[in-house]
């Protein structure tokens, strides 16, 4: 199911919202803080960020400059002030993908939503990049700090999974079904030694050994 986190601190807004993405068919997350909502934003699968500007203890504009800067890629639709040129193009300076401004219907935003996500769907994925690290995955080219790097499809895959996924920890058993397309670990340690290989060669800072849980891209 699609989920939209919205993070909107007037609850009368996201009431309104939320019901009607409800009845439209996507599943909805409602924060109503600028830190938590980044923070979900950056640890949850969220398809796509409605993302209100005056917020409590972060801005919007701070939410979005901060979630593009760990690497996120998820859509972002701010919702701004009608009388605001201003937030419009900081808005779209800081890395948004779209904006509706208040007061708006709900049709004007759910074709906002539709039209944002199916872009997602079609052009999502073809690039990842993080922490300079960066993946083209329909070329097949890794690069490091600009400077191109040589993966095998398997560490490739493993890679892909680790920068899809920032700041998430990933379980051996994750990686073993979606990298190795093994439902059941073979108990050996094929995990491990690939993640040695992508420590050589993407550098050892990224990738965190989280004990007894698995690994994390940081
Ligand atoms: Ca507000």
């Amino acid at each position: 199911m699609t989920k939209i986190l919205l993070i909107e601190d007037e609850p009368r807004i996201s009431a309104f919202v939320s019901r009607g993405l409800d009845s439209a068919g996507y599943a909805t997350v409602i924060v109503d803080d600028g830190a938590e909502g980044l923070a979900r934003a950056l640890k949850e699968d969220i398809d796509l960020v409605l993302l209100d500007v005056g917020l409590p203890s972060m801005d919007g504009f701070e939410v979005l400059r901060e979630l593009r800067a760990q690497g996120s890629t998820v859509p972002v639709i701010m919702l701004t002030a009608r009388s605001s040129t201003r937030d419009t193009v900081e808005g779209l300076d800081a890395g948004a993908n779209d904006y509706v401004s208040k007061p708006f219907t709900f049709e004007e935003l759910l074709a906002r939503v539709r039209s944002r996500l199916r872009e997602s769907a079609s052009s999502g994925g073809v690039a990842v990049a993080h922490g300079g690290v960066a993946l083209d995955i329909l070329a097949r080219r890794t690069t490091v700090d600009g400077r191109e790097v040589e993966l095998s499809a398997r560490e490739f895959a493993l890679a892909e999974q680790f920068l899809r996924n920032p700041g998430r920890v990933l379980s051996r058993e994750h990686l073993l079904r979606t990298v190795w397309g093994l439902d059941f670990d073979p108990g050996s340690n094929v995990v491990d030694v690939y993640v040695r290989y992508l420590r050589g060669k993407l550098g050892p800072q990224h990738i965190v050994t989280v004990r007894g849980a698995g690994y994390r891209w940081e």
